[in-house]
């Protein structure tokens, strides 16, 4: 959609207000509102002055001002306003150079492809995210909290985990058993419809959704490939979506990574393709499909996965969905069975179009700017310099040995280590200044600081139950 296109469908559509969104640093969408008739075409050229000091990791006080840019081409009439409100994501710019700003996860992405192309490996990379999220009856967070942190015994406790308290009315899934059996039992598809329902209505195309695993009403929506850009773009815009029919229907949803001790925690597992024009470059005759890049891609992400966790797992939370017995990946392995492994090779297709890499890694949480960036730049590297992934963990890593096991490396188990892993090996994510220094350091120091410190020095719920009467 032009410039000119989006002015029309304001008159058309009788817009009143037009509400401009873009990523803050950390992952969250901001957004704030303009009259529409204040909107004009030169906006989309010269922008929107705002006071960038108080958005997360932006700038500090003294150089606060900056651009929002709006992009005619994410245009959506929002479903979810009082009033007719047209909403645009948009890029952001420094208003003195003029240059888009390097600390704006969307620039960053888009960096991210042109240095794909300028590399002549690739023309596009396709990215499917697979949504995980909880949905909980909207209470209280002490008392989600409580309920998280505090273990609960009786199967009775775990099926009304994260409900209102009241009695068992009976069709509850079995701990572990979400993963799925049809409504009553499954009381969240007339929700999950109507959340994918919007979805369609707003653009986005999803392939499935369903009941996830774990026993707390864990759902899961799965997204088509799109570009890499648009993926991103549509991540946050599902979230909205998501959120929002929760919250319309008197329930909250949570992109936690971990909200349930003993559980099943949420994943974002997303689905990874290279492309030159129609031809997919992943496809080939070596194992499980693969072409020898296919192979070179996966030892790329294999060789950064430790930093990529910087982006992919970056919250103190998500260390707790990355342990055995969840299904969530614990070796940095690839496997086209395994899921145990962070790497998997999804064969159920036999059409090369449909040959991609699944990265299981990554939770809800992450920024899918930073993280489909990262992602792209680590399989960039490991084509470039060939890197051979060695062999793949296809045996359950339950029936392995543990000398099996021994020279497989595990997934970074904190933050802090992810971050030391970030600080250790960011190289690749410079490359093309797709990722600059100062991205990497304000994101190490933001994470340090504002979550892992905040954390450290506060009294942590289950300590009461461990200390309280030492
Ligand atoms: N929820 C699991 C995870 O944390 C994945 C479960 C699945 O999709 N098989 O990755
Ligand atoms: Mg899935
Ligand atoms: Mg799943
Ligand atoms: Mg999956």
């Amino acid at each position: 959609m032009t410039p000119k296109e989006v002015l029309a469908q304001i008159r058309q559509r009788e817009v009143t207000t037009v509400d401009l969104r873009f990523m803050d640093f950390p992952g969250v969408w901001q957004h704030f509102s303009i009259p529409a008739d204040s909107l004009t075409e030169e906006t989309f050229e010269e922008g929107i002055g705002f006071d960038g000091s108080s958005v997360v990791g932006w700038r500090a006080i003294n150089e606060a001002d900056l651009l929002v840019v709006p992009q005619p081409e994410t245009v959506l009439i929002d479903p979810f306003t009082a009033q007719p409100t047209l909403t645009m994501v948009c890029n952001i710019q420094d208003p003195i150079t003029q240059q888009d700003y390097t600390r704006d996860p969307r620039n960053i992405a888009r960096k991210a492809v042109s240095h794909m192309r300028s590399t002549g490996l690739a023309e596009t990379c396709r990215l499917a995210p697979e949504l995980e999220f909880f949905v909980f009856d909207d209470v209280r967070f002490d008392q989600r909290g409580h309920e998280a942190y505090y273990h609960v015994d009786s199967v009775e406790g775990i099926w009304n985990r994260g409900r209102a308290e009241g009695p068992n009315l009976g069709y509850k899934p079995g701990s572990g058993l979400g993963y799925f059996p049809c409504p009553p039992t499954d009381t969240l598809a007339d929700l999950r419809t109507e959340m994918a329902q919007r979805m369609a209505e707003c653009g986005i195309a999803t392939s499935a959704h369903y009941h996830e695993v774990a026993t707390g009403g864990q759902c899961e929506i799965d997204l088509n490939p799109k570009s890499l850009v648009e993926s991103a773009d549509q991540v946050m815009l599902a979230k909205y979506i998501i959120r929002n029919v929760a919250r319309r229907n008197g329930k909250t949803a949570t992109f936690m990574p971990k909200p349930l001790y003993g559980d099943n925690g949420s994943g974002m597992h997303t689905h990874f393709s290279l492309w030159k024009g129609e031809t997919p470059l992943l496809a080939g005759n070596g194992y499980a499909g693969l072409s020898e890049l296919g192979m070179y891609a996966i030892g790329g992400l294999l060789k950064h996965a430790a930093a990529l966790s910087a982006f992919a797992n970056p919250t103190t939370n998500s260390y707790k969905r990355l342990v055995e017995g969840f299904e969530a990946p614990t070796k940095l392995a690839y496997s086209r069975r395994n899921r145990a492994a962070v790497i998997r090779i999804p064969i159920h297709s036999p059409s090369p179009k449909s040959r991609r890499i699944e990265y299981r890694g990554p939770d809800s949480a992450a920024n899918p700017y930073l993280l489909f960036s990262a992602m792209l730049m680590a399989a960039l590297d490991g084509i470039q310099g060939k890197m051979r992934p060695g062999d793949p963990l296809d045996k359950d890593i339950y029936d392995l040995q543990p000398e099996e096991l021994a020279n497989v490396p595990t997934v970074p188990r904190s933050l802090e280590e992810s971050l030391n892993a970030l600080r250790a090996d960011h190289d690749f994510l410079l490359r093309g200044d797709v990722f600059t220094s100062d991205v990497i350091d304000t994101w190490i120091w933001y994470k340090q600081t504002h979550e892992i410190e905040a954390l450290r020095v506060r009294p942590h719920p289950y300590e009461f139950n461990l200390y309280y009467d030492v």
